[in-house]
């Protein structure tokens, strides 16, 4: 098996050759935590996963790490220097919270949700605020080497012209990005197209002290800065929607291999955007799902992942409720199988020859679909032809037991034939169930102070208490 994927940096198909050989270090832009994750967010968290997944079953020692963005993500970021309003600030006062609290609370939807739809856990999980002394040495040595410039008052921007390599990923090159410039002329720096790496703004909730101020960081340096701690300034793969290539990409390769730490990342992988009913998903069209939405219309994790990974990451993806509904029942159609196959299993006995031989064409083309740049929707299809055969067959013994056995690879990648149900509204977080358990001792104890206290805590984080005669009940409002 060699798995070959389509490199964003050399704009082909390349064949996975890993630095140190059998290892695959992995770099993965994760959510910015102001509110609940939508399918787009988690198209590409899922990219990431199938990708984990394979490099996994393709025998490699994974290390994959996971950003959360919980500082300093702007509302207009798709210029390289992004103004306007922080998104976490904004919502922590429209919600009357401290931005941490805001922070904490969707980082807890998010990791609730990432195993709701069957992630594989990364191995870190590194939040932006619990790592600004690294982005601080980081923006240092960038000023040491030239490549960034102190404005005084106001902050410490890149200094773009300093980097030759600026556009190697996006073809945003200076020259390009100087014809069709939309970008307001700031006198304070030097390039319209240099960005911020610390910024000093008194109206800022979140600010730590640094060597040009009290302040808070860019939005691209968090990546760097983690992604050095954690891998190494040269490590295998990164990956991010298709919307981080510019700026937030390419400004970090800049400050990565500014900085001097080492080459960055050698293969990128970015996943196409995602339409609902063929139009870009937004609030005001009414065409916006979480998937903590998805749960609430009654859907499964599983039937949720199954619609999200099912089309090739590289395509752009439509999602449509019938979409998912038709998902829903293809995937029940496995699963299904799947339990009449272990009612029939047994250990002992032969396979049959022509079974054994089905079925290991079957693999060598499932793995062939996702060697080939991660072609679920190939690989899908070799299954569900497969699944087919077996329902015409309905193979016992022996033969039931090796389709379990090739269901079972193929749910290596996938994540959706033989793991268990889980639904928004069947799951609270340990955190939630904790904060449970708590209010029913505090109004044993008749703390009705706590007992509100913890009322409210557990409604900012979507749960609702119900006090009855038989006792408390919850129900998700969110
Ligand atoms: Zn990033």
């Amino acid at each position: 098996m060699t798995l070959k994927l389509w490199n964003t940096m050399a704009n082909a198909l390349e064949e996975f050759q890993p630095i140190q050989a059998g290892e695959a270090r992995m770099y993965n832009c994760g959510p910015t935590v102001y509110s609940d994750p939508h399918i787009g967010n988690f198209r590409s968290f899922l990219m990431a996963d199938l990708l984990r997944r394979a490099l996994d079953q393709r025998g490699f020692k994974t290390v994959q790490i996971m950003n959360i963005t919980d500082v300093g993500h702007l509302t207009t970021d798709d210029v390289a220097d992004a103004s306007g309003e922080d998104k976490l600030e904004k919502k922590a006062r429209e919600e009357g919270l401290d931005p941490f609290e805001i922070a904490r609370t969707y980082e807890d939807v998010f990791h609730e949700n990432a195993e709701q739809l069957h992630l594989r856990k990364a191995h870190e999980y590194p939040r932006a605020t619990d790592h600004i002394p690294e982005m601080i040495e980081m923006i240092g040595q960038l000023i040491e080497r030239g490549h960034a410039y102190e404005v005084e008052g106001v902050g410490v921007y890149f200094r773009v012209h300093s980097f030759d390599q600026y556009g190697c990923l996006s073809g945003n090159t200076l020259d390009n990005l100087d014809s069709g410039s939309r970008i307001a002329v700031d006198e304070r720096k030097e390039s319209p197209h240099d960005f911020a790496l610390w910024k000093i703004d008194e109206k800022h909730l979140m600010q730590w002290d640094s060597p040009w101020g009290r302040g808070f960081p860019g939005w691209h340096i968090e990546c760097s800065a983690m992604s050095h701690k954690y891998l190494g300034g040269t490590f295998d793969l990164h990956t991010g929607g298709e919307d981080n290539i510019f700026p937030h990409h390419e400004c970090e390769i800049a400050q990565s291999v500014g900085s001097g730490v080492g080459e960055f990342a050698k293969v990128w992988v970015h996943a196409r955007h995602l339409l609902v009913d063929g139009e870009k998903m937004s609030k005001s069209k009414g065409n916006f799902f979480t998937i903590n939405d998805l749960f609430e219309k009654g859907y499964q994790g599983f039937e949720i992942r199954y619609s999200l990974i099912n089309s090739h990451y590289r395509q752009p993806m439509n999602f449509t409720l019938q979409g998912l509904e038709g998902d829903s029942k293809a995937i029940q159609r496995i699963r299904t199988l799947r339990e009449k196959l272990e009612e029939r299993a047994t250990d002992s006995g032969d396979v049959s020859e022509s079974l054994q031989q089905k079925l290991a064409s079957a693999q060598d083309s499932f793995d062939a679909c996702i060697d080939d740049d991660l072609n679920v929707s190939g690989a899908l299809g070799v299954l569900h032809e497969t699944v087919r055969a077996l329902g015409r067959e309905e193979p016992v013994g022996a033969d039931a037991a090796a389709a379990l056995e090739f269901l079972r690879h193929c749910d290596e990648i996938l994540g959706v034939i033989f793991v268990g149900e889980s639904s928004g509204g069947d799951d609270l977080s340990e955190e939630q169930q904790g904060w449970i358990d708590q209010r029913e001792q505090a109004r044993k104890d008749k703390d009705w102070a706590l007992a509100d206290q913890l009322r409210d805590r557990l409604l900012e984080s979507g749960i609702q208490i119900e006090d009855g005669a038989g006792g408390t009940t919850w129900s998700r409002v969110r």
